[in-house]
């Protein structure tokens, strides 16, 4: 019986989430947890990190999720419940590590693309599923799409519909040809071996027909990953700067052509509000230690968990948990359930999903404050895992643009802005 039981576990529990839960949580407290705190120092060469990665990916076989059975996958893309089981996954990847949850989520992120139902590209599966089948090491993808010239506007597609992106891709014969520069892809910094690059055929067009997103290996000439950046923390996920020079590929691997392209590109970043499960798992680490810390030590001969003060406060962060996960589910349930609530490319779903996200991580990121407050000096201590908590639960709230156009997203869709 797991301390964490309190929140994922009941009758309703199906077996499929406790399979799920179960070998995260194996993987996750033998291998990762035991481990993690030396991670910072792993940012740059990822000695120490690969073999988690190798463990989850490969010997779980993690790797092969979304791809449909037919290429060898484990179909998760075609399955009815692709949201909700991608939470209990990310939940369960970051209770140890929040870093590792975004390195495993964007290996997938990408597929998304060709590998989930109702959008599945055979040909292109069949191309790119023997890259990760054939591999006894862990095969990482990277979605590129932010710039230096911003990368929330290129997200912000119903206001400025791809009009932003400086990337190009210019047909030559049955070839792409792909020039530009990217910041940021998480699985980068040398590690990527495929690439979702997100990229215009007629720079400065707001027609959505414009926006392209064309898979490229990353070993094609042309393709250049920077060195890794030094971040605050999720030194498990690695990013740089991507470069595109006269990069060539076929035709072919554009994901599925005018139009289509951008709104499946739209679920993409729709999913990716599901990185708010990252900062749900993080919580119910949070409460773990909390649990031991106030149980374990003693203010005037008594558990702090028995003092007044200190007990409101967790009743705060717990109650913080259990909305969260609510709203994480409930975002889940409504992007499992295109029969009831439409697909998960409108701008309402967008909406709905980015507001959850806001919300939160805004609330895990105050309430894991609040914890540290609790651990009083033991909160800034390392050994205690929180103030790695803290610096994580602040990135999950910065990417995908950030606060602000959720903020944006959620007003224009709730409130018929104009100019947003
Ligand atoms: C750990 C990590 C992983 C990442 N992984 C990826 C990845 O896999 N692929 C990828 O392409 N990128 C990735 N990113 C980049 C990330 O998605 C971008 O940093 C983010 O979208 C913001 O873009 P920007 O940094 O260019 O800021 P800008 O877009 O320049 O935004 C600057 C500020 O303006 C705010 N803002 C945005 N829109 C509006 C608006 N409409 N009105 C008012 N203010 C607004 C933003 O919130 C921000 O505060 C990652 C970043 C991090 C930290």
């Amino acid at each position: 019986m797991s301390r964490l039981d309190i929140f994922t576990k009941n009758k309703a529990t199906s077996i499929e989430e406790e399979l799920t839960r179960g070998v995260v949580r194996d993987w996750a407290n033998d291998i990762v947890i035991p481990m993690r705190r030396q991670y910072d120092e792993d940012w740059k060469d990822h000695k120490i990190i690969e073999p988690a990665f190798k463990a989850l990916m490969v010997d779980l076989n993690f790797q092969m999720a979304l791809f449909p059975e037919e290429f060898g996958g484990l179909g998760s893309g075609e399955s009815d419940n692709l949201a909700t089981q991608s939470c209990w996954m990310f939940e369960e990847l970051a209770r140890a590590d929040s870093g590792m949850a975004v390195a495993y989520g964007v290996c997938t992120w990408p597929i998304v693309m060709i590998a989930v139902k109702p959008h599945i590209n055979k040909r292109l599966c069949a191309e790119f599923a023997p890259m990760f089948l054939n591999e006894d090491r862990p095969v990482f993808s990277a979605l590129t799409m932010t710039e230096p010239q911003g990368g929330s506007d290129i997200e912000n597609l119903d206001l400025l519909h791809g009009r932003t992106i400086k990337t190009t891709a210019t047909l030559d014969g049955d070839e792409w040809v792909i020039n530009g520069h990217k910041l940021w892809p998480s699985n980068t910094g040398g590690l990527a071996d495929l690439m979702g690059v997100v990229c215009t055929t007629k720079p400065g067009s707001d027609d959505e027909k414009d926006m392209a997103f064309i898979f490229v290996p990353a070993d094609t000439p042309g393709v250049t990953q920077g060195k890794p950046y030094e971040k605050t923390g999720m030194a498990t996920d690695k990013n740089s700067d991507v470069w595109f020079e006269n990069v060539r590929v076929p035709s072919w691997y554009r994901a599925h052509g005018p139009g289509l392209d951008a709104q499946y590109f739209r679920e993409v970043v729709t999913l990716g509000m599901l990185s708010a499960s990252f900062a749900t798992g993080v919580m119910m680490n949070v409460y773990e230690i909390l649990y031991d810390f106030c149980s374990e030590k003693t203010l005037n001969n008594k558990p702090l968990k028995e003092h007044d003060a200190i007990a409101a406060e967790l009743a705060e962060i717990v109650a913080g948990i259990e909305a969260s996960r609510a709203a994480v589910y409930r975002v889940a349930e409504i992007l499992d359930r295109p029969d009831l609530y439409g697909p998960r490319w409108s701008p309402e779903i967008g909406a709905r999903a980015r507001l959850m996200k806001m919300f939160v991580s805004d609330r895990s990121l105050k309430d894991c404050e609040k914890a540290m407050e609790i651990l009083a000096a033991y909160g800034a201590d390392r050994q205690w895992d929180i103030e790695k908590h803290w610096r994580d639960l602040k990135i999950i709230q910065l990417w995908e643009g950030g606060k602000q156009l959720c903020q944006m997203e959620g007003a224009r869709y709730f409130f018929d802005c104009k100019t947003l």
